[in-house]
């Protein structure tokens, strides 16, 4: 249905405004939805913040209009996700939305673009709804996580009335049997010490939803059958889809990395065997301590397997550009590779890749399970954990990594999931899992369906 929205010349008959969240996580999906909606004929705005800006030259083909987004510079190299948020919202809701307003209607009265259909925001965008009501423009919500973390969304005041939250020391094993397979812990609120924004926050994105006129969740139907089921039942939005992963609705094949990817590392993994390295990567914000950087070092290097490893500039806490122990370079010559930012996707489709160690951010876990690979999981916070519990129970696709970090537990979760039998299991159990990505991709899979579907839907929505 490629080009199914545009006029009788192939010119698109109606455009897009799509407003990813600035964090990688979340450029990612959207700009990538976008790519899938332009493949189908639609014409694409991106609104930015100055803050973590794409690189308009990645999509000449897109619009790119910035967005002031109040964001001090202190705050902004902070790496304080929340302080970020918060300045970045509390700029935008100022004086009743009134310079996204602005921008929202100098980008609608450009008429040498084709008509606005809608904008497609981040839900954390908190001041999209009402800006965008106030010059008549229709929403559409993206959810950049798994339909399982909207779900706990919704779940949070049974979670606080059945008294499973706020979370207790002796009670994070515990099963939330509403949830299955949740436990306390695995609930991303659990780690929030302020319960009462918490609370705001959650409604404030559930009210966005109500709101719209229908709701996108990067997932796919085969995958977590039983969350959508329960979202759509909750929700009376006219439509929520699942088009997902959405990195590979669209054959588009630049990225929306804000560092530089290292493509040379795929030249080192052309010279290695099949499924040989593990490729470890904690994603864009999650971080280690100094020594558990050097535990890390030591383990992947007396594991005896090959790795490549992602060390981002700002990876280790306090540290910039790290330094690695003595001995580290000359005892993994060969067959350990470290660089600062990998083009992922490409790395995870790679033959010589036969395990990722991760810490199971939403993208990287359908990146993964995208091109069959089992994981080790490394969950720090957010919906980290509870995609690590769906890895671990749901898909049987990897293992957590619990507790303290130490070599020794390092090199054999690396010796489990790349040697062991139960490694084999995991892999065979993803290969079957990428299968049904597959069928969810094809010509009249539910994820084709689904941006068909979101396509007619957006041109159905006028101004
Ligand atoms: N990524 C990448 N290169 C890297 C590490 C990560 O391109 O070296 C990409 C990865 O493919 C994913 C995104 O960055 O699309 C990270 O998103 P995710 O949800 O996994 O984690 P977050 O960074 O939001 O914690």
């Amino acid at each position: 249905e490629a080009r199914s929205s545009g006029d009788a010349g192939g010119r698109p008959r109606r455009r897009v405004v799509v407003f990813p969240l600035p964090f990688q996580g979340h450029i990612n999906p959207m700009l990538q939805l976008a790519d899938a909606l332009h493949d189908r004929g639609l014409a694409v705005t991106v609104l930015h913040t100055g803050f973590n800006a794409p690189d308009p030259t990645c999509r000449p083909e897109f619009r790119f209009v910035p967005v002031p987004d109040g964001v001090p510079g202190e705050v902004a190299t902070s790496g304080d996700v929340i302080g970020i948020l918060d300045a970045m919202n509390a700029a935008m809701e100022a004086e009743d939305s009134a310079a996204l307003q602005g921008v929202l209607a100098s980008v609608i009265a450009d008429d040498e673009q084709p008509p606005v259909a809608c904008i497609v925001f981040d839900s954390n965008l908190l001041a999209v709804p009402r800006a965008a009501a106030a010059v008549g423009l229709k929403t559409l919500v993206l959810r950049t996580a798994s339909a399982a973390c909207f779900g706990c969304f919704l779940a949070y005041p049974m979670l606080h009335r059945k008294g499973y939250l706020p979370p207790q020391e002796s009670n994070m094993y515990m099963p939330v049997k509403e949830l299955p397979p949740l436990r306390v812990r695995d609930l991303f609120y659990s780690s929030w010490s302020d319960q009462n924004k918490m609370s705001n926050l959650l409604a404030r994105a559930i009210e966005a939803v109500n709101n719209s006129s229908g709701l996108v969740i990067n997932t796919f139907d085969a995958l977590e059958p039983a969350e959508l089921e329960k979202i759509r039942k909750e929700f009376c939005v006219p439509v929520v889809l699942a088009p997902g992963p959405l990195h590979k609705l669209s054959s588009k094949s630049t990225g929306s990395s804000l560092l530089n990817e290292d493509c040379d590392c795929i030249k080192w993994l052309d010279k290695q065997p099949p499924k040989s390295v593990l490729y470890v990567s904690f994603g864009s914000l999650a971080s280690l301590n100094a020594n558990e950087f050097l535990e890390v070092a030591w383990g992947l290097t007396n594991s005896g397997h090959s790795f490549l490893w992602v060390v981002r500039p700002d990876l280790v806490r306090g540290l910039d550009n790290p330094g690695f122990p003595n001995g580290f370079e000359a005892a993994v010559e060969g067959r350990g590779k470290v660089i600062r930012w990998a083009p992922q996707q490409e790395v995870l489709a790679h033959s010589a890749v036969g395990g990722f160690w991760t810490h199971n951010g939403w993208n990287s876990t359908l990146e993964s399970i995208s091109e069959r690979i089992p994981m080790i999981c490394r969950p720090q916070f957010a919906d980290q954990m509870m995609n690590t519990r769906y890895v671990e129970k749901t898909w049987g696709v990897g293992f957590e990594l619990e507790g303290e970090l130490k070599r020794g537990k390092i090199e054999k979760a690396t010796r489990k999931l790349m040697e062991e039998r139960e490694g084999d299991e995991m892999r065979e159990r993803a290969k079957e899992l990428k299968n049904k990505v597959g069928d969810s991709l094809r010509v009249g899979g539910s994820s084709q369906i689904a941006i068909d579907k979101l396509v007619k839907h957006i041109l159905s929505l006028s101004l």
